[in-house]
């Protein structure tokens, strides 16, 4: 990864806005904050929560052939004896003789440490599971994991699944969870974090489809991302070298984003093979096989896995979306976050806070919160109000004037070209309902109209 990666953003404009308005703050920060756990805040819970909305709705509530699941953290230890977690999840960990410092061996270009120059040891692998204690008694025996991914909870729900599903090969399972790493190095904010959100789909296939599916993912998941508003310059498929491919993975690509610090990792889609059925079985004695209806035989199904990260697509789309333009003279940071994902999809603003059109919009704000998350503010200039707005992408703002109170209508302004359309309050809902579809500003309901340029109603 470069320092900054040219044309980009940069992250301290990312974090200073995430903490400015309440998306992100560190974790536990009255005490000094932990390291590398981050805690979302109000408009960061809504943006996480919309992004796993949007990706369930597009592998699981769009699709006859997956189904979701959400298993539980922690797993019997054997599961990561079987996983090859215990053995092989490990990163070669080196440390500087003078400071102390310690790195990840294949994040070093050089033979000396990066901070003090200093002289490194020799490479020791360093397990990064984290692990507790179940029950009061702290002995090998009680040893359990944080789960390292979610993948495992779905391999070992295979058969439950075919059971209760009667689903048929091709099909998938999709699990969004927490996950735990012991990482060496965190940093750039919350790409990488010892505890953090996957979101992840197990696609069960017969064995020598595997290629065809494997595209087939690769695909749908770079769609998924530009449906989403990333730019696909910003997006690249890497393919996994021999040297860098994990020990269950017959083929591996990442799909990187251009993060402001250099191309990285966003998901990783990998062909597991029949790795995780095998070792399952044979671990736990269970048969983890699939019969065939067309052959009649006994298989084991290999699988596709598309691997995303919650925190990742978070950082990506606020790079992605962040902008600053020139609007009445004055700087104006914006969102231009896809209306699904924007965190508050309508404010209501009242143009003083006069009785009587506060009573309007009041009335308003209280209806349209019944079908959107929405904002009321009545704090400062309406040019500063609508300025908060754009900042955290708030895709339609509604102004209530004194116009309003006699001919019942209201302007609805839209964030990015700033242009606003004046509707009757009777038909403000299905209009916000269709420009948040995607419908374009100016497609007037009846009795609607183009407002005057430029900002105040
Ligand atoms: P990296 O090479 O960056 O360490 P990885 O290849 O180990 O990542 P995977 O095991 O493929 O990651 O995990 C799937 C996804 O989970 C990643 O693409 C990423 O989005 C997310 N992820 C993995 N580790 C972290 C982390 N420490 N913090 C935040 N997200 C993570």
């Amino acid at each position: 990864m470069t320092e900054q990666a040219p044309g980009k953003v940069d992250m301290e404009k990312i974090v200073s806005l995430c903490r400015r308005r309440g998306f992100i703050f560190p974790s536990s920060e009255i005490y000094g904050g932990l390291s590398s756990c981050w805690d979302y805040g109000p408009l960061g819970v809504e943006l996480k929560q919309n992004i796993k909305q949007a990706w369930w709705r597009a592998v699981v509530q769009e699709r006859d052939d997956i189904v979701g699941l959400d298993a539980s953290i922690l797993m019997h230890p054997q599961t990561w004896t079987a996983s090859g977690h215990l053995q092989g999840f490990a990163d070669a960990l080196v440390e500087c003789k003078n400071c102390h410092l310690r790195w990840r061996s294949d994040d070093l270009t050089g033979n000396n440490c990066p901070s003090c120059g200093g002289e490194l040891t020799e490479p020791r692998l360093f397990n990064l599971m984290f692990k507790t204690f179940m029950g009061p008694v702290e002995e090998m025996a009680n040893v359990v994991y944080l789960r390292p991914e979610t993948a495992q909870g779905m391999f070992v729900n295979f058969q439950n699944v075919v059971n209760t599903t009667r689903k048929r090969l091709p099909f998938g399972i999709a699990q969004i969870g927490k996950a735990f790493r012991n990482e060496i190095t965190t940093g750039n904010f919350i790409f990488r974090s010892r505890e953090f959100e996957q979101m992840e789909i197990e696609f069960f296939i017969k064995p020598g489809t595997d290629e065809e599916w494997f595209n087939y993912w690769l695909e749908e998941r770079v769609n998924w991302y530009v449906k989403l508003g990333i730019k696909r310059e910003s997006l690249r498929l890497r393919p996994h070298t021999k040297e860098e491919l994990a020990h269950y993975a017959r083929v591996c690509y990442d799909i990187d984003y251009l993060f402001p610090m250099g191309w990285a990792e966003l998901e990783g889609i990998a062909n597991r093979g029949d790795f995780d059925l095998v070792q399952h079985a044979s671990f736990s004695g269970k048969s983890l096989d699939y019969f065939d209806e067309e052959t009649k035989e006994h298989i084991i199904p290999h699988i596709i896995e598309p691997s995303a990260g919650v925190d990742r697509t978070f950082l990506a789309l606020l790079c992605d979306a962040y902008d600053e333009d020139i609007a009445e003279g004055e700087k104006r940071v914006l969102l231009h976050l896809h209306p699904d994902l924007a965190p508050i999809k309508v404010a209501v603003l009242p143009l003083s806070r006069r009785e009587k059109l506060a009573a309007v919009a009041k009335e308003l704000y209280a209806d349209l919160r019944q079908c959107w998350m929405a904002n009321y503010d009545d704090a400062q200039s309406i040019g500063r109000r609508y300025r908060r707005q754009d900042e955290i992408g708030t895709p339609f703002c509604v102004t209530v004037d004194f116009q309003s109170l006699e001919d019942n209508q209201v302007t609805i302004r839209e964030r990015d070209s700033m242009k606003q359309i004046r509707v009757t309050i009777a038909e403000l809902k299905k209009t916000l309902q269709a420009k948040l579809e995607g419908e374009d500003l100016f497609v007037l309901p009846p009795g609607g109209s183009i407002w005057k340029e430029g900002e105040s109603s």
